[in-house]
């Protein structure tokens, strides 16, 4: 079955009740016939109908054999690295999301887990870095804001060669266009706040692994930890993945003319997206991704705070506001927003000047976001 058919049927009918828009399963617990007699759930933190659903969902799109639903993506990342053990060390990509940088360095350092950040485009890098306490090599493909692409076939070898896990961070592209367990990925980390949902109305998470002996040990983590996903919140996700497919492309197509039009834009300095062919990644982005995906980046020539605070409060169909993946047009300013509690160095280091703005390219027509950036930047 095609994608596009499998995602409006991911949710089957109901078995108990043949609704065939899965009910909301509003409880905290359930009846047991005698002491630990009942039909496999008695407490919603251990599992809940309505998730269970959602958590085959993204198991199934993502290629694996267990998915794990939180309550948010940086909860699904703590779950994650709670698979380690003192004195295990990461190895990450170095313009990963801010807060999976927030909580390697100021978190998981504090129980011994240490971690190194290097630019993970250049496989060279991560021969590198890693040595016999790498458990886990931890990328994000493409990168958030600057777009970088990494190579995840040849890093999962890497990954495999000395018995590390190779974790990728998907929430940019989604399985609607990128399947990194096809790839050698082991395990595979969503925020789905954002494509995955896709309305701009929900916080979740989601992590799906592919061995069944992780499985077990991230559904013990899950249900000790707790942060789980709720029955509403699973259910909105569980809609928005009925159009996940649909939505990818119309995000792709419009963000690809966007970054057309900004390279034509004489205030432009730097265009950052995977789809145009003078992005120093688009041959892997090609090799590995099914289209671009909705994320588009870029630098005024005038390389100031003024000059991008001037752009983000004059857009009228771009919201300025930290989050992407919305059906909406968003724009966002990496250095004072997603990006503030990476240090100064580091995001220089990383392309995000003071001027990047970040835009998550919405479903409206082209013609009136390319039209709302031209007035934006007179
Ligand atoms: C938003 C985001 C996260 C964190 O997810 P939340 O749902 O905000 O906790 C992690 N990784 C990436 C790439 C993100 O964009």
């Amino acid at each position: 079955m095609k994608l596009q058919t499998k995602l409006v049927h991911i949710s089957k009918p109901d078995e108990l009740t043949g609704a065939i828009s899965t009910p909301i399963y509003q409880t905290s617990s359930y009846i047991q016939e005698s002491p630990d007699v009942h039909k496999g759930f008695a407490y919603s933190r251990t599992a809940n109908p309505t998730r269970k659903v959602v958590e085959q969902a993204i198991a199934e799109l993502e290629g694996g054999v267990s998915g794990f639903a939180f309550s948010s993506g940086l909860a699904a990342t703590d779950c994650v690295l709670k698979l380690l053990n003192q004195g295990d060390e990461v190895v990450a990509g170095n313009d990963i999301y801010g807060g999976t940088y927030r909580i390697l360095s100021t978190v998981y350092n504090r129980f011994g887990i240490t971690s190194k950040f290097i630019d993970t485009t250049d496989v060279k890098n991560v021969t590198n870095a890693i040595s016999d306490k790498t458990k886990v090599i931890w990328i994000e493909t493409p990168t958030n804001p600057t777009l970088k692409v990494s190579d995840i076939k040849e890093i999962a070898k890497i990954a495999k060669s000395i018995g590390a896990w190779l974790i990728v961070d998907n929430t940019f592209l989604s399985p609607a266009l990128q399947r990194p367990i096809e790839l050698g990925a082991d395990i595979v980390v969503h925020s789905g706040t954002k494509y995955l949902s896709g309305h701009g109305d929900v916080l979740s998470g989601f992590v799906v692994v592919k061995s069944e002996e992780v499985a077990e040990q991230l559904k013990y983590i899950q249900n000790t930890s707790g942060a789980v996903l709720s029955p509403f919140d699973s259910w909105l996700t569980l809609r928005g993945i009925q159009t996940l497919a649909l939505r990818l492309q119309k995000h792709s197509s419009n963000a690809q003319k966007i970054a057309e039009y900004l390279l034509t834009n004489p205030k432009i300095d730097k265009v950052y997206y995977p789809g145009l062919k003078n992005h120093k990644n688009h041959e892997i982005a090609l090799k590995q991704q099914d289209a671009f995906g909705g994320m588009v980046s870029f630098s005024l020539k005038e390389d100031t705070l003024e000059a991008a605070t001037r752009f983000l409060t004059k857009t009228k169909i771009f919201i300025l506001a930290e989050n992407l993946g919305d059906v909406r047009s968003l724009a966002s300013h990496p250095a004072t927003m997603t990006h503030k509690s990476t240090p100064s160095q580091i995001r220089r280091e990383t392309g995000i000047q003071d001027s990047l703005i970040r835009l998550s390219v919405g479903i409206e027509d082209p013609e009136d976001l390319i039209k709302d950036i031209e007035q934006a930047l007179c």
